[in-house]
């Protein structure tokens, strides 16, 4: 499959690595929009949100599992933001579901 986050998992793309366990892996945005501007990804590929079943939501439970330790590694200890972008009006660029972890600042309220 020709997906760019499938081969940064495979090693074949270099990537910062923040975190990583048997499910989730956890790297740096090329292009941070905050401080501290992470993405966390199952390591099975789901498209995104939309994608989301009963068969695969698991891969969706691990990352959220994940993402207390990938905060802590990136040292956010006064919060953070969580985003999903799906599809064409959620102006999704990469077809492997990933969640972007925001922090290192005060985030603006107003998110659309
Ligand atoms: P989306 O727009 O799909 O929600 O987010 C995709 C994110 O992936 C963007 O924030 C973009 O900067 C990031 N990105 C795209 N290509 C690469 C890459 O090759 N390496 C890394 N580390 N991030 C990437
Ligand atoms: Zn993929």
């Amino acid at each position: 499959m020709d997906c760019l986050f499938c081969k940064i998992i495979a090693g074949e793309i270099p990537s910062t690595k923040v975190y990583e366990n048997e499910y989730v892996y956890a790297f740096r945005d090329i292009n941070p929009q905050a401080p501290v501007h992470v993405l966390v990804i199952p390591k099975t590929h789901i498209a995104s949100a939309d994608e989301v079943t009963p068969e695969n939501s698991a891969a969706v439970t691990h990352v959220f599992e994940a993402i207390p330790a990938v905060a802590k590694a990136c040292g956010l200890t006064n919060g953070y933001r969580v985003i999903t972008n799906v599809g064409e009006d959620g102006c999704q660029s990469v077809k492997h579901i990933h969640f972007h972890l925001l922090g290192g600042k005060q985030l603006p309220e107003t998110m659309a």
